[in-house]
């Protein structure tokens, strides 16, 4: 995610003729980052990388893991400055962004300014905020604050690893476009997930974490110009009135990208979007992993027996009360 409440963000303003397509696409689980569906396996996946020491804790509280990483996306709707966390367009930023952007925070921000980066997108950043919050849980061997930072940091890398968060088209070039962000990660993991391989190896020490999550972006941002290859070549082969279908998903009604088109544009991006949920699957691993190292490598052996406290699941439950409409409504549309 996000990008549902991007408009309102940036103050971008939308024409009033667009209005019926942005209904026609608009479905609740649209610019879910990787979609919920797709989320929740990356960072159960994610748990079979760590090593023996660690297992143990997190496949003990794995549904939690699972659950839990889609909060961010949940609370972006709710919660200001949440939704920039969730990516960055980085083609905003000149020709050649990925020289022109200084990697850290305080660089960027001086050069920008916060109010542009706000708007723009704060993904990497967030990511080593992120990485850093599980690090200090990990030291304080916090069980509560170790298993919800792990959930909500995968969830930002998993977005990094979409490339169309990465992008001002994050959603098509033009109005008529608008539900190819959906479709690339929502409908097709949705459709082709349960085929995929995560078997991805064990997780690895990041020597630099801001580095990575930059790494992840720019290998992302790369992949924009083929998903868009793609799409216009498939629309200059098939016919319009096979491309689009009206149909219910959960209780919602609207239009979608056929079948048809969904398993065309799965082939012609060539195993695009299973590479990217493992490179998601990988990185999780990886930054949990060195999240725990640079902590101290702690004992969790014991952690894994305790449970979650009851304070944490009260925050939870509260939480869930004011996310509880569009929980419902996102799910209802993945069903
Ligand atoms: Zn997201």
């Amino acid at each position: 995610m996000i990008k549902p409440g991007r408009e309102v963000f940036t103050g971008r303003t939308i024409h009033p003729w667009c209005m019926l397509i942005i209904w026609m696409f608009f479905s609740p689980a649209e610019g879910k980052g990787f979609g919920f569906h797709a989320h929740r396996i990356i960072n159960r996946m994610a748990v079979y990388t760590l090593p023996p020491e660690m297992i143990g804790l997190y496949k003990s509280h794995i549904e939690f893991l699972a659950e839990r990483s889609i909060d961010p996306d949940r609370r972006a709707h709710v919660v200001e400055g949440e939704a920039p966390r969730h990516y960055i367009d980085i083609d905003h930023f000149g020709e050649q962004p990925f020289q022109s952007m200084p990697r850290g925070w305080s660089e960027a921000r001086a050069k920008y300014s916060r109010d542009t980066l706000m708007e723009y997108g704060v993904l990497p950043w967030h990511i080593d905020e992120m990485a850093e919050r599980l690090t200090l849980a990990f030291q304080n061997r916090d069980l509560d604050q170790i298993l919800i930072n792990s959930a909500h940091l995968g969830h930002y890398i998993a977005d990094a690893c979409t490339p169309l968060h990465t992008t001002l088209h994050y959603n098509g070039r033009t109005p008529a476009e608008r539900g190819i962000h959906a479709l690339w990660e929502s409908r097709l993991p949705e459709l082709y997930a349960h085929e995929y391989d995560y078997l991805t190896g064990r997780a690895e020490y990041i020597p630099d974490p801001l580095g990575k999550a930059w790494e992840l972006i720019e290998q992302s941002h790369h992949h924009v110009t083929k998903i868009y290859q793609v799409y216009d070549s498939l629309h200059s082969v098939i016919p319009a009135d096979q491309i689009y279908v009206v149909e219910m998903r959960g209780q919602a009604t609207g239009q979608h990208f056929s079948r048809t088109f969904s398993a065309a544009f799965h082939r012609g991006l060539e195993g695009m979007v299973e590479q990217q949920m493992q490179k998601a699957v990988k990185t999780i691993g990886d930054f949990w992993f060195t999240a725990w190292v640079d902590a101290g490598q702690p004992r969790l052996d014991d952690l894994s027996r305790q449970s979650i406290s009851q304070r944490l699941l009260q925050m939870i439950n509260n939480q869930e009360s004011v996310w509880g409409n569009e929980k419902e409504s996102v799910e209802r549309s993945v069903q």
